[in-house]
């Protein structure tokens, strides 16, 4: 079994063998790796780097701080199938699923990188004679990225990404679920010339590792992806020392399928957003609301689609749909919530049970109707191939139990009428809504979330200049 060295200051640092965590194959329940639990002591030798290594840094030109981007990126593009197989072996999606997520991670660096020549200050108009004002977009310094298991890979590049292009330094600690792919991601990484000290990795679990770089004065930003209990625990130890807090937390969107619809595309759609990554995707269909006139059309159609996917242990065979939940936390949270919505009326229309193969925790393609806006599985995060649906007669209805929710990442509408697709857009409360489409959203975009969905956002102009500061400068000329 291999054992993995948190990456400090450019070295695979060894750690004792004695304290570690034991990574799980969920698929097969395997044990396939052992990470250090990181102690505070190496939390802080890593951030104590990131400070060191980040003045030298900023003081490159963006563009050539961005030609390390590129290197780095063609250099993961020569590891996708490894980088795939390892993503897929501790965290249960499918191989071609890991393989997108490697080459979009490798696409999001390029991306990033490309904007080394236009990030831009403002030259402001003064109130007085012969003076200057300009407008600075500076770094922040050292910057914590704290990612989720669902997409390990391709969250170290949302973080690290935006942090690097803009002159900061950062410190990343994976999900102890899913860590593996993040220290083979440093192994590449330690073979450009990227300098020691700029990025750093160590493991750990939430409460402890995770808890020290919310803890210190010398992080700037803590750009953190995962549930809204942690990102709002995260928030609290940040107002400690008013640590700038990029918050990308949990969803339950809405998808509204109108009278208007094209049936086929919106069940095609919502099918292929319920099942990828077993379910486990902030932004995919968590609820649907469908129009009276088509329900009965539309579900039949679901329930086809549904019952046609099949799932199994990714590694053994290719051909499967979507692989097990993570955990027996998250297998448990979805047996719960359709046992009471159950016992509060609704009916499961296909699936609803564990898979046949006990190594792992499967779950069936579950669709569950005669759904209401009170019951459990409507307004919280489901995180399975479960899919609840509702009927409205009114669009009304539709839009005000659709923004009767906590979260506000993401909504969908399937109508091909325009007016009533924009008239739904205008009324929906949520960061990003697609229309006749499921997922993803575009690295060009801009994923934020409204209410408890988070704070800040990633992606994109907006998200690259989260990671900075401003100074303006006042030039008084005689
Ligand atoms: P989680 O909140 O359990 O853990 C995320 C990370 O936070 C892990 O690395 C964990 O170790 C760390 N952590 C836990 N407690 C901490 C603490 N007190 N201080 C510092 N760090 C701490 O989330 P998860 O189960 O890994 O991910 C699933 C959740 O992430 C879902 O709710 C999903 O919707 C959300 N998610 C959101 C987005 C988005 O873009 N909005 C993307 C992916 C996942």
């Amino acid at each position: 079994m291999i054992h993995y060295s948190n990456y400090i200051n450019g070295q695979f640092v060894e750690s004792p063998h004695s304290n570690t965590i034991t990574v799980i194959n969920p698929a097969t329940s395997a044990a396939i790796s052992t990470i250090p639990n990181s102690s505070p002591e190496q939390v802080e030798a890593a951030i104590a780097a990131a400070e060191a290594a980040q003045p030298a840094w900023a003081a490159l030109p963006a563009v050539a701080r961005g030609k390390h981007l590129h290197v780095l990126a063609d250099k993961i593009r020569e590891y996708i199938e490894p980088l795939a197989r390892v993503i897929t072996e501790e965290q249960g999606k499918i191989l071609g699923l890991a393989r997108v997520e490697v080459n979009f991670t490798a696409d999001y660096l390029d991306y990033m990188a490309e904007w080394g020549r236009r990030i831009e200050g403002e030259i402001i108009e003064s109130d007085r004679p012969k003076e200057n004002i300009f407008l600075y977009h500076k770094p922040i310094g050292v910057v914590a990225g704290i990612l989720p298991w669902n997409f390990p890979f391709f969250l170290i590049a949302r973080k690290l990404a935006p942090a690097l292009i803009t002159g900061n330094a950062i410190v990343l600690k994976p999900s102890e679920e899913t860590p593996n792919n993040a220290f083979e991601f440093c192994k590449i990484l330690a073979q450009t010339d990227i300098p020691a000290g700029l990025v750093n990795l160590i493991s750990g679990y939430g409460a402890t590792a995770g808890r020290v770089l919310t803890e210190s004065p010398k992080v700037g930003m803590i750009s953190f992806t995962g549930s809204v209990d942690t990102g709002s625990r995260i928030m609290a130890t940040a107002a400690q020392n008013i640590t700038r807090v990029n918050l990308e937390l949990g969803g339950k969107a809405p998808a509204i399928v109108t009278a208007n619809a094209d049936i086929d595309l919106a069940a095609t759609a919502i099918q292929a957003s319920r099942v990828i990554n077993s379910g486990q995707v902030c932004n995919c269909a968590e609820r649907i609301y469908v129009q009276r006139s088509v329900a009965d059309a539309f579900t039949a159609k679901l329930v086809e689609k549904m019952q046609a996917a099949r799932f199994g242990n990714p590694l053994q065979d290719e051909t499967v749909d979507y692989g097990p939940m993570i955990n027996k936390a998250g297998f448990d949270k979805i047996v719960s919530l359709l046992a009471r919505a159950v016992d509060d009326g609704a009916q499961i229309l296909c699936g609803g049970q564990r898979g046949a193969d006990e190594s792992g925790y499967y779950f069936e393609p579950t669709v569950v109707g005669a759904c209401t806006q009170q019951m459990d599985i409507v307004t919280q995060e489901i995180f399975g191939p479960v899919i609840p649906v509702v009927i409205f007669d009114e669009i009304e209805e539709a839009i005000a139990m659709a923004n009767d929710t906590e979260y506000g990442l993401t909504s969908s509408v399937f109508s091909n009428d325009i007016n009533e697709a924009m008239n739904l857009v205008e009324a929906l409360k949520f960061g990003e809504t697609y229309i006749n489409r499921e997922h993803f959203e575009a690295m060009q975009g801009y994923h934020a979330g409204w209410r408890k969905s988070g704070i800040g956002g990633a992606d994109g102009k907006h998200g690259l200049y989260e990671f900075m500061q401003t100074q303006v400068v006042y030039l008084q000329r005689s």
